[in-house]
């Protein structure tokens, strides 16, 4: 099978039937054998039941639906597991994708040999509430995953190589980041396509303001994850080691300037004030919570260590070839 049209849903009845056809018109034009996978993620407006009846009419449909809405991450990786196109392409079930665009991913795909091609709405139809924190976040996911040449990390419309699909597991709110964690899973042919992008022409959009807070905690988190999963206690431990270290000298420091202050300065004319309490500098404080939370962090990697020790994927990974 040539291509998988993978499409998650929640609650966009009134596209169905128009996307479904016109995906089927650029198949059949192209002759590519095809597969459309909808994963209705708990919709309650009827799309199941649209999809039951357009599925009667299009052999091509596949289709599943969760009892309750799980979100677009969710509905994706479900979608992943059944495609077996060689070619997997996603796409927004709300129009604002165009089928059109399919045959060039493809073929970016197949020709050009790349592992991922992202869609990029150079001319967005979306309003400016959406489209300035987009630029930012993108700006921000650029600089911390090192995928430079991608100007829309979160576009609907993107292609994969089955093996991409496979090998990496979108959950949370993860869909933002595919391409990072395409990446991560060691996928480095990464491109960029123009796709023309069109106003939500049925429902309204399934994602309020929250989508960026919660974005950029889980860039933080991916980022966190993808670096230090496999090895907590290089992270923890060495914050740790340094913070108790800092800790450690600066006691080291306040004793022995206390020491030398009583033993050679009892004449000195100042001797009052050389004589002030330990606990009477900034720096005595400094050192205590430095040294506490050294030997909290310390644990921390401890932990972390022993809780990774037991995850069931430690010694998952992403073999390319054997002979
Ligand atoms: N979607 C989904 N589950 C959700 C929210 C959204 O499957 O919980 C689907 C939605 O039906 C659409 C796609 O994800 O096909 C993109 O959603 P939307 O168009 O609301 O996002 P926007 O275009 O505003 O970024
Ligand atoms: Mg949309």
């Amino acid at each position: 099978m040539d291509i998988s049209v993978v499409v998650p849903l929640y609650n966009e009845v009134e596209s169905l039937p128009e996307l479904t056809t016109w995906i089927s018109k650029v198949m059949a034009e192209n002759r590519f054998t095809y597969e459309i996978i909808l994963v209705d993620d708990g919709s309650n407006d009827g799309s199941w039941e649209m999809i039951g009846k357009l599925a009667e009419n299009n052999p091509f449909i596949k289709a599943t639906r969760f009892r309750r809405n799980y979100g677009k991450s969710a509905a994706l990786n479900t979608g992943f597991a059944k495609a077996e196109g060689n070619v997997v392409i996603t796409m927004d079930a709300d129009l604002q994708d165009s089928p059109e665009e399919i045959p060039g991913l493809y073929r970016r795909i197949t020709e050009d040999k790349y592992d991922l091609v992202s869609g990029w709405k150079a001319k967005r139809h979306d309003p400016l509430s959406k489209t300035i924190p987009t630029k930012l976040f993108n700006k921000v996911t650029r600089g911390m995953s090192g995928i430079h040449n991608l100007h829309d990390f979160n576009c609907g419309l993107k292609a994969y190589r089955k093996t991409v699909i496979k090998n990496i597991e979108v959950y949370g709110e993860m869909h933002r980041y595919i391409p990072v964690l395409a990446k991560w899973a060691g996928f480095t042919k990464i491109g960029e396509q123009v796709v023309e992008h069109f106003p939500r022409k049925y429902g309204k959009t399934k994602f309020g303001m929250s989508r960026f807070i919660n974005g950029f905690l889980d860039l933080l988190s991916i980022f966190f994850v993808g670096k230090f999963a496999k090895r907590p206690m290089h992270f923890f431990g060495s914050i740790g080691v340094l913070s108790f270290l800092t800790g450690f000298v600066s006691i080291v420091w306040i004793i022995s300037d206390k020491l030398y202050t009583i033993s050679y300065n009892n004449t000195h004319p100042h001797a009052q004030q050389a004589y002030r309490d330990a606990t009477e500098q900034p720096l005595f404080y400094i050192a205590l919570a430095a040294i506490i939370i050294g030997f909290q962090l310390f644990l921390t990697g401890f932990v972390s260590e022993l809780v990774s020790r037991n995850g069931t994927d430690r010694n998952k990974y992403q073999i390319d070839e054997t002979i």
